[in-house]
């Protein structure tokens, strides 16, 4: 399954180029044309599903086995000295390509840009805490 006007759809076809660390039958991860951090990547898998709502949990439990082998080979060759896997869901969360992808960040100490991922705190009650914890138990 593709969509024809998506530009990770068209990477994974060979239509835009990319820099590719790794493809096989399901997935293709290439490097963010955009990146955060020397070695940023992206881990895509090549059905087009929009979101975390939308993907197929089996390939999303591979793709997540494929994240840590790649964390781990990414760490080993770059030497980076640590690693962040972020995976943004809607516009208000931060998604820009409305096809799933796994961000692999290599962190680096004192990198120019450590404040990536970093936000401001919400604080709330022990009352509004309690609510919300009985909101969501599952
Ligand atoms: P999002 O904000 O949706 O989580 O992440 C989308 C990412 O895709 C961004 O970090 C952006 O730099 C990257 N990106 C967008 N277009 C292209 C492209 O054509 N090629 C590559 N390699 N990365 C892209
Ligand atoms: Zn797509």
């Amino acid at each position: 399954m593709r969509d024809e006007n998506c530009v990770f759809c068209k990477i994974i076809e060979g239509k835009i180029p990319s820099n590719t660390i790794y493809e096989d039958e399901e997935f293709k991860v290439i490097l963010d044309i955009s990146p955060a951090s020397k070695g940023h990547a992206l881990l895509l898998p090549k059905e087009h599903y929009a979101d975390i709502y939308e993907i197929d949990e089996e390939l999303l439990g591979r793709a997540m086995k494929l994240a840590k082998k790649l964390a781990i080979h990414m760490t080993e060759v770059l030497g980076c000295d640590g690693f962040n896997i972020l995976q943004n869901n809607h516009e208000v969360a931060g998604q820009t390509v409305f096809h799933f992808h796994m961000h692999l960040i290599p962190r680096y100490q004192n990198a120019k840009n450590d404040d990536i991922l970093m936000w401001n705190h919400e604080s709330f009650t022990a009352e509004e805490f309690a609510e919300i914890r009985d909101a969501l138990k599952l």
